[in-house]
């Protein structure tokens, strides 16, 4: 079977590796980017938050939980196959809270994550300081308030987005997929009537390549690719702004990710971390394009200091911006079948969570393929 995949952001590589170790599945893969510029993926500060989402029940915790799981078995395989260092941090995911309700709040989760066997640690401010006493003078922005606790998730992890997507394109590379990047997919031959349609070939400006089935995972790419088969899947960009600090002094080198609300500190060495990032949405719901602000950028720079305070005069190396696919009107991800089509898969939308969802969707994409093995 010819498997095209539209679209190499982390999804689209994810779902390449995992097909391409199918004996008799032929992957072949098109981006119309340049083979070392990613998308949103480029943006992406790899937080793998699954165990610590605040979500009790409902499909979305589901998949988060299930990728997560498969991200202990893949990683450990990329990093044999490709000899590529993914920069895995299994340090775990501290949330420190400053209000003591919100804290409260997660004993139930604790024991609805402790039933499915996933482990979350609620520390008291006491045992905070104990275990971290840099945040001894942490404090909220807004309120000025100080810690009343944390929860602590050692499962969940973080990596590096470019780095993964690089070693799945390899993995897959070297299981016999074949990558054409600069090569912008314009659309799709199909045949047949009604709601019982076909794509045979997918269409690039040099050739129209004969395929046996499709996965669209074109990121914001693929509203305009699913409308060329009127079957438009709306999906509408979130702007991210992030930054890359050097600290003044070292942080510890068993740090784990340090998060408040939406502030993520993502520690990469002794010296430098990765803070973001602002969540800001499109004047209307469904402008494509977003023009970032300074001033949100800049309240997460402050929060983050106020959070950890050893940023206290960290020197900014490089801030960045990437726009997350988040469906309209919709739950993110959309992983599905096309309406219409027998042979269309999608797996886009992923919105805030597309590194951690990328193995899932994956399993997904390959049950879709083998109903009709
Ligand atoms: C600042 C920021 C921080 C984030 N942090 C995290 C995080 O910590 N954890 C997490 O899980 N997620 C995070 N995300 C979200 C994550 O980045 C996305 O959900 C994820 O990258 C989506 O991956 P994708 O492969 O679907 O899309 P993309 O990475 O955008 O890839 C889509 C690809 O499709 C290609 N394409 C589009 N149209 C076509 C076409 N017609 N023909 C051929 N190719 C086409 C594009 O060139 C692109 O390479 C963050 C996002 C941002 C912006």
């Amino acid at each position: 079977m010819r498997v095209g995949i539209v679209g190499c952001g982390v999804v689209g590589a994810t779902i390449a590796y995992r097909l391409s170790k199918i004996p008799g599945m032929e992957v072949l893969v098109y981006d119309g980017r340049k083979p070392d510029r990613l998308d949103a993926t480029g943006a992406a500060l790899g937080v793998l938050m699954a165990v610590s989402c605040a979500k009790l029940k409902g499909r979305h915790i589901k998949l988060r939980l299930e990728s997560l799981t498969l991200f202990e078995e893949l990683i450990p395989e990329l990093v044999e196959r490709t000899g590529i260092d993914i920069a895995y941090n299994r340090q775990g995911i501290l949330q420190v809270f400053f209000d003591r309700a919100e804290l409260d709040r997660w004993y139930t989760t604790q024991a609805v994550r402790q039933s499915k066997g996933f482990r979350l640690e609620i520390w008291s401010d006491v045992q905070l300081l104990e275990r971290f006493p840099e945040l001894a003078s942490a404090r909220s922005l807004e309120g000025n308030e100080s810690v009343v606790g944390a929860v602590f998730s050692p499962q969940d992890r973080q990596l590096n987005p470019a780095v993964l997507t690089q070693a799945l394109v390899q993995g897959a590379v070297q299981n016999g997929a074949k990558f054409h990047f600069n090569t912008p997919v314009s659309g799709f031959r199909s045949r047949g009537l009604d709601n019982h349609h076909q794509v045979t070939h997918l269409c690039t400006s040099q050739n129209d390549v004969p395929v046996d089935w499709i996965v669209v995972a074109a990121g914001l790419g693929s509203m305009p690719l699913t409308q060329t088969l009127n079957q438009p899947i709306p999906i509408f960009p979130v702007l991210g702004q992030a930054l890359h600090l050097r600290c003044p002094k070292p942080i510890r080198p068993d740090s784990p990710v340090i998060t408040e609300g939406d502030v993520h500190l993502v520690p990469l060495n002794d010296r430098e971390v990765w803070v973001g990032a602002t969540v800001e949405y499109p004047q209307s719901e469904t402008d494509v394009s977003i023009n970032p602000n300074p001033e949100d950028l800049e309240r997460v720079r402050l929060r983050a200091i106020a959070l950890y305070p050893p940023l206290v005069g960290a020197e900014v190396i490089r801030t960045w911006q990437g726009l997350r696919p988040r469906p309209h009107e919709r739950a993110a991800p959309v992983i599905e079948q096309l309406p219409g089509y027998q042979n269309v898969s999608i797996a886009a939308g992923h919105y805030r969570n597309g590194v951690l969802l990328a193995p899932v969707t994956a399993e997904r994409i390959l049950t879709f393929l083998q109903t009709t093995l």
